[in-house]
């Protein structure tokens, strides 16, 4: 990795004034408070773009006695109710000028992403759209949370009200920083007060986050970011005592080790793990349609999507003319910076993911697996990596079993329907699927059939504010978006009164 310059003026790409801007600040802290501040100790880490390896930034590098400040201060922030008690409307006004505001600096958060995460720059349009209208979806809500009156016997009245659970601690992944303002509103609007911890890979969008949202009027405190590593930050946040709830998005180990400790204070946690997606491909399906969302479902974000269509299951009819297809799609990709528009596929995150990536296609070719595209590193700037597609994968090899996060396409086949379901819900996932067929009830047997949080029919990889987003099995069991994400951050409280003898 060449480490060549913190300074923005010597950073490759034409980027816009505020991005430049931004990039000068000599550190990005933690918010606390409302104040940018750096780790107590004063460490700090490097900000390094994927695509060039070149430091761009330099971020706090955080220790327990951080998120013990940013945890306080959330608990104070949520306990005196500077922004529970603030009355529901207001709650939303403020919310919606924080939409406003980054719908406004979509270009900076953007380019910011692309610097950070090695995204591409249309992909990055997609991520802040996705959290702008996670962020007015949620704003709507504080109006609308209300509890029930259940039946009771005549002597007795009793209301449930839906509370705040309290203060929220966030762990996030890298692999679309930004998107992350949608979460953190869903726990705003339930009233929660936020401490974020961003992956330590991408730092950089959390902290103008938090800064966007006091300008929205967030009162100082709700919604704190700390910075740092994850066995260090991110476990002190899990246990900390004053902290309520988890909300975590990240990989399957992390997540396990996260609902363990949390478990010693009996904390609520809400987990999103990845997947490894089933696309299956019925004969009948629009093969063209399919293919373009099979290499779309694959090569966006080089793979580093939870719900990436990593198993692809073609029915052994239209297999070789289906896979065909995908490696028309796929072969002449090109790779480059994220703000080239001609680029296609930008890099994988960090050093360590593009090694990761590297040992699964060794893995599976060691396995027998046929490699049918690519299967190298890419150049040997940045941490690319070629799109790979590996054919006569069988469901008991690992390229078929766990999830790699990279641009690593494993083709299966089937024979029968039934097979086809086997085969899909033979995982230790359970994301989410895609079923490609002209038939309706073959769509909806599928749609019973497959064990996944989300299941996609004759399209892929569709998100909306409005609908949960979420896995079963070791996918997890929160509900990201949608009404349902509301449940996970709200707890019921009975209110008994004894009205009569
Ligand atoms: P990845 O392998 O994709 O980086 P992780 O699950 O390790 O996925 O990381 C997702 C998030 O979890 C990051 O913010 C990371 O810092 C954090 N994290 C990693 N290890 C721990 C841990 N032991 N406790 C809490 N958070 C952690």
């Amino acid at each position: 990795m060449t480490v060549q310059s913190a300074d923005p003026a010597l950073y490759p790409h034409a980027l816009s004034e505020s991005t430049v801007k931004t990039l000068r600040r000599p550190l990005f802290g933690h918010v606390i408070e409302g104040e940018t501040v750096p780790a107590l100790d004063g460490a700090t880490m490097p900000v390094i773009d994927p695509a060039t390896g070149i430091r761009t930034a330099t971020a706090a590098a955080g220790t327990s006695d951080d998120v013990t400040a940013a945890v306080r201060s959330a608990r104070t922030a949520f306990d005196d109710g500077r922004w529970r008690l603030l009355a529901p409307l207001e709650k939303e006004r403020r919310l919606r000028r924080l939409a406003a505001l980054l719908a406004e600096r979509a270009d900076l958060f953007g380019e910011i992403d692309v610097i950070d995460a090695g995204l591409l720059r249309g992909y990055t349009t997609f991520v802040v759209d996705g959290a702008v209208a996670g962020v007015e979806y949620y704003a709507g809500w504080p109006t609308k949370l209300h509890g029930t009156i259940p039946a009771v016997p005549s002597e007795f009245a009793v209301y449930e009200m839906r509370e705040p659970i309290g203060v929220i601690g966030m762990i996030m992944p890298w692999n679309g920083p930004t998107f992350v303002l949608g979460f953190v509103a869903a726990a705003l609007a339930a009233g929660n007060a936020v401490v974020l911890k961003p992956a330590e890979q991408t730092p950089l969008s959390a902290v103008l986050m938090a800064e966007l949202a006091l300008e929205a009027g967030i009162p100082p405190g709700v919604f704190n970011v700390v910075q740092g590593l994850g066995e260090t930050v991110g476990a002190a946040l899990v246990t900390a005592p004053e902290v309520d709830a988890v909300s975590f998005t990240g990989s399957v180990a992390t997540g396990s080790a996260i609902q363990a400790a949390a478990a010693a204070r009996v904390k609520r946690v809400s987990l999103e793990l990845g997947g490894k997606s089933a696309f299956i491909v019925f004969p009948d399906a629009d093969l063209e349609a399919a293919a373009t969302s099979a290499a779309m479902g694959v090569w966006g974000a080089s793979g580093q999507v939870c719900t990436a269509a990593t198993r692809v299951l073609a029915h052994r009819d239209i297999r070789d003319e289906f896979v065909s297809l995908v490696l028309d799609r796929s072969r002449d990709l090109r790779l480059g910076s994220g703000f080239d528009p001609a680029t296609q596929m930008g890099p994988v995150v960090s050093a360590d993911q593009l090694a990761r990536v590297q040992s699964y296609v060794d893995i599976g070719r060691a396995e027998g697996a046929e490699l049918v595209l690519g299967g190298e590193r890419h150049g040997d700037v940045g941490f690319f990596h070629q799109p790979t597609v590996f054919t006569g994968v069988r469901n008991d090899m690992r390229i078929a079993r766990e999830e790699i996060f990279g641009p690593v396409m494993s083709v299966l086949d089937f024979g029968s329907e039934d097979e086809a379901y086997a085969i899909a819900n033979d995982s230790d996932y359970g994301l989410a699927a895609g079923v490609w067929t002209e038939n309706l009830s073959l769509a909806h047997r599928a749609s019973r059939a497959l064990r996944t949080g989300t299941v996609w029919v004759n399209t892929y990889q569709m998100v909306y504010p409005t609908v949960p987003y979420g896995g079963v099995k070791l996918s997890g069991h929160g509900r990201a978006l949608g009404a349902a994400a509301l449940d996970d951050l709200t707890v019921p409280k009975s209110v008994w009164m004894k009205v009569g003898s």
